[in-house]
């Protein structure tokens, strides 16, 4: 039933082996320069940790701290022992690099081998790996992952839908693994290429790399006749493989045998209560070349309460709502983009593709949201398309509270990027 005893483990034993690893972390990361100096201003050292509440009162390390210690200042050990790096997408600046010892690769396999155990993938399955290889952890990741669990492996890499939709049938593929901007863009391609998803031999879709909602998962499963299953990673934490849906499909269980997970108030910097929306923070506890603690991640998400059907342990992240650093203030209202799209792919007219465009008018900031609908739906009746773009800006004014402007463009029209999908556009700075 379970790939690894860790997984079932109970919590306080849990947190033991926790605590022993956290103990570890702290004097392996006091190899590295950047650690070193710090602990030593913060007068830290393993013995400050006794039990699991201890690791508050260890500094967060963020994305700026990487940035100015790049690129060795993390690494615990010379340079000879390390095999790969990977570097991140840098969505929000410039990159950071993460280094990997042989051992890092392979407790990484290990858990991305365990994270796809969780939603029933066997020796059996064929995945094939849609997502870029290359310094994106998407690739490699998963790749080695679905190595160790002995899946054969397709890697196919991103873009291509011709050449997709043949291997798959080719090697009777049963997995994929792909971003969730582009399964939407994926699913309506293999219907023009003249096939009926329910067809297909896939079972099951790993999707994640990108902030997505309900609604866009249960579009994603509709559209492929497929299961999709929520992946949570980030490079810093090695990449996918850190916290992961199970068949109950009920949040995603962070590995907690390897990683600590806090949430906390990103003003603050204190716990949140139990269940409350905050800041995801992540330690390392299985990392020997670069151990990375408490890294403020920006991810905005909640623990969720209770026990998994499961069985698991471990505690459940719910899906992920944004990056703290996505809120938009528009007219003084905080929005964020996962609140558009949740309304978004809730209406049925409404296809695969969407853009947020921040603009101006005259002297006011405006949101002006493009919108893709069905082909079915872009027909010449200017009346129904009026119809259907006032009730997008009506049920999007009152969740956001403020009017946006609304366009309908044909399906298709929308750029797909091939990595991670741009939601977001801000074009304020163009027009005057
Ligand atoms: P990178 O390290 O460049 O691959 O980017 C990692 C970031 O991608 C995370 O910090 C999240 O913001 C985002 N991300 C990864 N997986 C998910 C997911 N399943 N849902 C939402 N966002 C995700
Ligand atoms: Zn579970």
């Amino acid at each position: 039933m379970y790939f690894h005893d860790a997984e079932t483990l109970e919590r306080n034993k849990l947190e033991d082996l926790q605590v022993e690893r956290l103990k570890e972390t702290i004097g392996l990361a006091a190899n590295s320069p950047y650690y070193s100096e710090l602990f030593k201003k913060n007068n830290i050292s393993a013995d400050s940790i006794k039990t699991i509440d201890d690791v508050k009162k260890l500094p967060f390390t963020t994305k700026e701290d990487l940035r100015s210690q790049y690129p060795y200042g993390l690494l615990t050990r010379s340079l000879d022992d390390f095999v790969r790096l990977h570097a991140s997408s840098g969505t929000t600046g410039t990159p950071t690099a993460v280094f990997y010892t042989q051992k890092d690769l392979d407790t990484w396999a290990d858990l991305m081998a365990r994270s796809m155990y969780a939603v029933g993938l066997r020796k059996s399955d064929v995945l094939q790996n849609m997502s870029g290889y290359g310094l994106f952890t998407g690739g490699l990741g998963i790749h080695y992952g679905s190595e160790r669990l002995g899946c054969l492996t397709v890697p196919a890499g991103a873009g291509n839908t011709k050449r997709q939709i043949k291997l798959i049938r080719d090697y009777s593929v049963t997995a994929l693994h792909i971003i969730p901007s582009f399964a939407l863009y994926f699913a309506a391609k293999v219907r023009d290429e003249g096939f009926d998803p329910a067809d297909m031999p896939w079972n099951v879709a790993l999707i994640g790399a990108e902030p997505h909602t309900e609604h866009t998962r249960r579009k994603i499963e509709e559209m492929l006749c497929i299961k999709a299953y929520n992946s949570y990673g980030l490079s810093e934490m090695n990449g996918p493989g850190v916290a992961f849906e199970c068949k109950e499909q009920d949040g995603m269980h962070v590995w907690e045998d390897s990683f600590i997970a806090e949430i906390i108030d990103p003003e603050t910097g204190e716990h949140v209560e139990d269940g409350q929306i905050g800041e995801l923070v992540m330690t390392t506890l299985t990392r020997e070349g670069m151990p990375i603690i408490r890294y403020r991640t920006r991810d905005l998400t909640r623990f969720i309460p209770g026990q998994c059907k499961c069985g698991r342990t471990s505690r459940r992240i719910d899906r992920i709502m944004g990056r703290a650093d996505d809120m938009l203030i528009l007219k003084g209202v905080n929005i964020y983009p996962m609140q558009i799209e949740k309304i978004i792919m809730g209406i049925p007219e409404v296809g695969e593709n969407y853009l947020i465009e921040l603009v101006k008018e005259g002297l006011m900031d405006q949101i002006k949201i493009k919108v893709e609908i069905k082909e079915e739906h872009f027909v010449e009746d200017m009346r129904a398309l009026q119809g259907i773009q006032k009730k997008i800006a009506s049920m999007l004014r009152d969740e956001i509270l403020i009017t946006p402007r609304v366009e309908l463009v044909q399906h298709n029209s929308i750029p797909k990027t091939e990595g991670k999908a741009v939601r977001v556009v801000d074009l304020r700075g163009d027009e005057d």
